[in-house]
């Protein structure tokens, strides 16, 4: 069996017969059994869901049947988005048991489109954190380095691909919790615009910046996984009915002669020496596929992780409301209702949820809420400004997707505040609902991945995954 397979490589296979999409995910699974103790990646697998849609494969290709976008191809879903009778824990004790009734509806396309899925992978706990360490079920390592994180919230969906034990999988990105994680394990990592693909089914962190995206080894499986997964929904009211474009097929057409952006602000203080050379590198590289490199200002770039912070908490406080030991997850007894409220959210949630309802609920409370929420919401929109600004003048922006490479297990767990400061380049996007990207972009000399993350308008999805595909092709740092 190949090493990597891709999208296309699986279709080509399944339709001249060398491989049956059952064969193929009984050896994704050998794999897994081979990797994912270490790893850590998957907190759960769902092989009779993958028999059944492999099968569900062979029988078209034995009947000589067009073959759906995805036929074969096995993914990895992140814990915190639905999957009907699969467990789905949000990477948290008080979702331990729980079981959704329903696919999400990025799950259900993928179904519905020919992927295999194969189970569910770690993040951190309802996807608050920057390197998969606040999982309740344990961190999942860096399968580049193991004594390093992955990235995070969507670390185990990043390792999956990274380490070969998924062609695909899903994220979700908040402040950048898929751009940074595939940054981190040398991946592209894409999120849509805020609205492109629909949030029905995903367990909610901070619903105004909320995003499912993919991560695979090529950013032309990217595109193709996003065109399956993007356009309209009508059980999320904020998913935007523009068509979408099959960015796959398109994904060749010439950079040459696009204004990239380069806002001063991302390239202050705090950047890793290697990261800067990396991304200095790759601007390089851009230019000499006739990219005209073009310096922006962006002047609300050093609020934002302040303002995500504010916005994300008070989102997170009340969303998290539900989970009260009534209605589904955990219950621990207690003497009275209030008691057991109390002894419930005590037990589930771990240390940084904790941190984080109680920063959100501040900031909503009365009598603060203007001082701190309403004028987050204000300074997000300036933040938004910058990025409409900044488009009247370039085509895309670009800028190094991490400070630093993958940071060592337990090197910034002690220091929330360093733990933020990991989204600094990411969250910005997320506050303006932008689309972005993150492409490898080289190593370190210790052999860490560096990321270049691409931002574009609103909806121009196919202009970043050109760049980014040339990018990538020029550079030659596909894993594929
Ligand atoms: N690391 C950021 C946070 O902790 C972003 C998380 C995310 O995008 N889900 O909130």
């Amino acid at each position: 069996m190949t090493a990597s397979w891709t999208i296309s490589s699986i279709r080509a296979a399944l339709e001249s017969k060398k491989l049956s999409a059952r064969e193929l995910t009984k050896d994704y699974f050998a794999r897994n059994a081979r990797r994912n103790s270490e790893l850590n990646a998957f907190l759960a697998l769902s092989p009779d869901l993958a028999f059944a849609q492999a099968d569900r494969v062979d029988a078209l290709v034995a009947r000589g049947e067009p073959l759906p976008p995805l036929a074969g191809v096995p993914v990895a879903i992140k814990d915190v988005i639905s999957t009907r009778g699969i467990p789905t824990t949000c990477g948290s004790r008080i979702l331990e048991n729980y079981r959704p009734a329903y696919d999400a509806t990025a799950v259900s396309r993928l179904d519905a489109a020919g992927a295999i899925i194969l189970g569910k992978t770690n993040c951190d706990e309802f996807a608050m954190g920057s390197s998969t360490e606040n999982s309740a079920y344990g961190p999942t390592r860096n399968p580049v380095a193991l004594d390093r994180v992955p990235g995070g919230s969507s670390g185990g969906s990043a390792a999956a691909v990274a380490a070969g034990l998924a062609v695909a999988s899903l994220g979700t990105d908040t402040g950048g919790s898929i751009r940074q994680p595939g940054a981190l394990c040398g991946i592209p990592a894409m999120m849509g615009t805020y609205g492109r693909v629909s949030r029905y089914g995903l367990i909610a962190f901070a619903s105004s910046l909320d995003r499912i995206g993919p991560f695979a080894a090529t950013v032309q499986d990217v595109a193709s996984v996003l065109a399956v997964i993007a356009g309209r929904d009508s059980a999320d009211s904020t998913c935007v009915p523009e068509t979408v474009p099959n960015y796959a097929a398109e994904l060749n057409r010439p950079v040459r002669g696009l204004r990239i952006g380069i806002p001063r602000e991302y390239f202050g203080e705090g950047m890793d020496a290697e990261v800067r050379k990396k991304v200095e590198a790759g601007i390089k590289l851009l230019e000499s596929l006739g990219c005209v490199p073009v310096e922006l200002h962006m002047p609300h770039t050093d609020y934002a992780i302040a303002t995500y912070y504010i916005v994300a908490t008070a989102e997170a406080s009340s969303n998290l409301a539900r989970y009260d030991g009534v209605r589904y997850g955990l219950r621990v007894p207690g003497a009275t209702l209030l008691d057991m409220y109390k002894k419930t959210r005590g037990r589930g949630f771990g240390a940084e949820v904790k941190r984080r309802i109680m920063l959100g609920t501040y900031a909503l409370s009365s009598g603060y809420y203007d001082a701190y929420y309403l004028k987050a919401q204000k300074v997000r929109a300036l933040i938004a400004r910058d990025f409409v600004e900044a488009f009247q003048k370039v085509d895309a922006i670009v800028t190094p997707t991490s400070p630093s490479p993958a940071f060592r297990l337990g090197e910034k767990t002690a220091d929330p505040l360093q733990m933020y400061l990991a989204d600094i380049y990411t969250v910005t996007g997320s506050l303006a609902g932008v689309p972005g990207i993150s492409v490898p972009c080289g190593k370190t000399p210790e052999g860490l991945p560096v990321g270049l993350q691409i931002f574009g308008p609103y909806f121009e999805e196919l202009r970043v995954l050109q760049l980014a595909h040339a990018f990538e092709q020029a550079g030659g740092f596909s894993i594929a």
